[in-house]
C-alpha cells in the first residue's frame, strides 16, 4: 500500500522499544508528557559542531584525530547542514512512499578508504569512563546503525565503524577561575562502534505496517505501565 507517512529515526527507536506507544502517538496522535529540554547537551553539541566545522573548512587535521591515530577529515558536502538539521536531516523514500529520516551530528571521511564514518556526539557528567555497553548503549548503537543505513540507501560508501565522541563534564575544580565567566572542564573520549545495520530494513518495514494497520500492537518489554493497568483490570473484572 502506498503511503505518505514520515517516520523519523526516533520513531523507529520508539517502535522497537514499545510498538504500542509508537502506535498511540504516531497513529492516534496521543501526546507524550513533555520533557525538560537537555539544553546543556544541545550546547556541547553546538560547540563540537563549531569545532569540527573549522577543520572542515580549512582541511586541517584536528588534534583529536592525531591523538586517536585516525586518518580522517571532516566530510565536506554541500548538504552537511541539512543533514544536521533536526527538522530536515537525511531522507530516503521507502518503496511504499514512506519517508524515513534522521539528523546526524557529523561525518568524518576516511582518507585511506574514502568511506564515511558516522559520528555522534554524547555528553554527560560521570565519574567513570563513558561506555556504550551499559545504560542507553543499545539505543545509541541502533541510532548509529539507522544513520548508516540512511546514508547507504542514499548511495554513500559508509564504513561499518562509527564513532561516539563523548564529552564528560568534570565536577572537580572551581567554577570561577579567572574573572566572572564560569568554566567547566570536559574530558573527551572517542568510542568506536563496529556496526551492523542489517536489522534496520526489517524494523522499518514493521514500523510502516504498524502505522498502516488499525490493530493496536502489544507493548514492549521495557515498560510495565500498560501491563500493570491490564493486570489490574483483569483482577477487578473477576471481583
Ligand atoms: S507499555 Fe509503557 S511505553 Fe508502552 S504504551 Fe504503555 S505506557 Fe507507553
Amino acid at each position: 500500500m502506498f503511503s505518505n507517512l514520515k517516520i523519523s529515526r526516533t520513531g523507529i527507536e520508539q517502535y522497537i522499544r514499545c510498538p504500542k506507544c509508537f502506535f498511540l502517538q504516531r497513529k492516534l496522535g496521543l501526546k507524550p508528557p513533555s520533557m525538560v529540554p537537555l539544553t546543556l547537551a544541545v550546547a556541547t553539541d553546538a560547540l563540537l559542531k563549531n569545532e569540527f566545522d573549522v577543520v572542515r573548512e580549512s582541511g586541517a587535521c584536528h588534534p583529536l584525530w592525531k591523538r586517536e591515530g585516525l586518518n580522517v577529515r571532516a566530510f565536506n558536502h554541500s548538504d552537511i547542514d541539512l543533514w544536521r538539521n533536526n527538522f530536515k536531516g537525511i531522507r530516503i523514500k521507502h518503496p511504499t512512499g514512506t519517508e524515513i529520516y534522521g539528523a546526524i551530528d557529523d561525518i568524518w571521511e576516511n582518507l585511506d578508504t574514502s568511506e564515511l564514518h558516522i559520528v555522534d556526539y554524547k555528553s554527560n557528567s560521570k565519574k567513570d569512563e563513558p561506555t556504550i555497553e551499559t545504560g542507553f548503549g543499545d539505543s545509541y548503537k541502533r541510532q548509529m546503525e539507522i544513520y548508516q543505513w540512511l546514508f547507504r540507501k542514499s548511495g554513500f560508501k559508509v564504513s561499518s565503524i562509527g564513532y561516539f565522541l563523548y564529552v564528560n563534564g568534570s565536577k572537580l575544580g572551581k567554577f570561577y577561575e579567572n574573572g566572572i565567566d564560569g568554566v567547566m572542564h570536559f574530558e573527551t573520549t572517542l568510542i568506536s562502534h563496529n556496526s551492523n545495520d542489517t536489522w534496520v530494513e526489517d524494523a522499518v518495514e514493521r514500523a510502516i505496517t504498524c502505522l498502516q494497520s488499525d490493530v493496536m500492537p502489544d507493548s514492549g518489554v521495557e515498560c510495565d505501565n500498560c501491563r500493570y493497568y491490564s493486570d489490574r483490570l483483569g483482577i477487578n473484572s473477576k471481583l
